[in-house]
């Protein structure tokens, strides 16, 4: 696996693709800048290497150029973050943009435009790909949130680098973390599946039933799990047409001795919503007219015990309606007992949908070894997939 650790930039262009695609707000401020600051390393490492760096990104959806997409907004905040000027090109492609890039000193930074402002991006062009290699002597890919895209940036213009082509650092990271998972994850390994449907994780149960000694499967998954067995759900969240596969996957998992954990109660209410009715019950027992909507105190006091005995843990979704403060304890609660094991000496990757936003918004963040930057990335690579933007780099 080449990374930037590899090449020698002093007096070489960097063509990099960043994952720039930050949210702003009504006056186009940047409102969480993670992104720049997960790529500011290899930028900086490269420029200290005695290199330049040709950034590039997308920015939202816009369909053809939208000022409002314009990467031009996001160019103080990089400023900002990375502590160098940034100079901006209009587009990211042409002969204007070639000539601004041929001009670039050891240590300068150009910004490229909206790569989706080109519908070519998307669709993966060869030639649009082409023209984005003229840019820089090396590429590199730094972008894990779009490396599952086959896009012209993030995949096909490696093509034209057969030998200078490499990972980013945070690319690297991820991969490696993923690794250290799904690969190399010291034993007892853990993986903890929340989230609302069997039918979004079924693939990645599937492939992670051959990696992990314990699977703990929590949130509105649960119980398609228990009606297929029998229980009594009440007006819980199931998905009837799943229940077969969800004992498939329970006699799969015992045939691969993997242990599986299912809550044993729950937090059940009488509505959906925050201040509803509550009251514990048994997760096979819940009555008519009430649904499970967070793990109950005998399952979260199991779920740190198999917590506590993995020394590498995956997290991958809520066990609970964790945007409802009445039904966050078990989420809550399964991160407290996540970051006890990793001080503990474990190896913990958050990562997938939901799940980062989940350990933003309760501060686990620098309790777990990795938080993935990835959704859709993560859930892919989960699924045992292999990424066309890393595959890109690999060939
Ligand atoms: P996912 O994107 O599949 O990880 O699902 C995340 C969503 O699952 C969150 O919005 C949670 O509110 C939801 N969720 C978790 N537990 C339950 C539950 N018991 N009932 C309904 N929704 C749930």
């Amino acid at each position: 696996m080449k990374t930037i650790n590899d090449f020698n930039f002093k007096d070489k262009q960097a063509l990099i693709r960043v994952d720039f695609n930050v949210p702003l707000d009504k006056n186009f401020q940047v409102t969480d800048a993670t992104r720049i600051q997960s790529a500011k390393p290899t930028i900086i490492k490269i420029l200290e290497n005695g290199g330049s760096c040709v950034l590039m990104s997308h920015l939202g959806r816009p369909k053809g150029i939208q000022d409002e997409f314009s990467l031009r907004h996001i160019v103080s905040s990089v400023e900002d973050i990375i502590g160098v000027e940034v100079k901006v090109a209009n587009d990211c492609i042409g002969d204007e943009v070639e000539e601004l890039a041929s001009s670039l000193e050891p240590g300068e930074i150009l910004l490229l435009e909206n790569l989706r402002f080109h519908d070519e991006e998307k669709a993966g062009d060869k030639a649009f790909a082409e023209k984005l290699s003229k840019l820089g002597d090396i590429y590199v890919n730094d972008a894990f949130g779009t490396a599952h895209r086959a896009h012209a940036s993030t995949t096909v213009v490696a093509e034209f680098f057969p030998e200078n082509k490499c990972f980013g650092n945070l690319l690297a990271q991820e991969i490696e973390s993923i690794d250290k998972v799904l690969k190399t994850g010291e034993k007892p390994v853990l993986a903890v599946l929340g989230g609302a449907k069997v039918s979004s994780k079924i693939t990645i149960i599937e492939n992670i039933l051959d990696k992990v000694d314990h699977l703990i499967i929590g949130g509105g998954m649960t119980f398609t799990f228990i009606k297929a067995q029998g229980g009594s759900i009440g007006d819980s969240i199931c998905e009837d047409d799943k229940m077969k596969l969800a004992l498939e996957i329970l006699k799969q998992a015992e045939a691969k001795n993997v242990k599986i954990h299912l809550p044993v109660d729950v937090l059940a209410a009488n509505a959906f919503s925050n201040d509803a009715e509550t009251q514990v019950v048994d997760v096979t027992m819940i009555p008519d007219g009430w649904q499970g909507l967070d793990a109950g105190p005998k399952s979260k006091a199991n779920f740190h015990d198999v917590v506590m005995q993995c020394k590498t843990i995956l997290w991958n979704g809520p066990l609970g309606v964790f945007e409802m403060e009445t039904f966050a304890k078990g989420t809550i609660e399964l991160g407290n007992s996540i970051a006890e094991a990793t001080k503990n000496g474990a190896f913990s990757l958050v990562g997938g949908g939901d799940s980062v936003a989940a350990v933003k918004q309760f501060g686990f963040e620098n309790k777990v070894s990795y938080v993935s930057t990835g959704g859709g990335a993560m859930l892919e690579s989960l699924e045992g997939k292999t990424l066309p933007g890393i595959a890109a780099i690999l060939e």
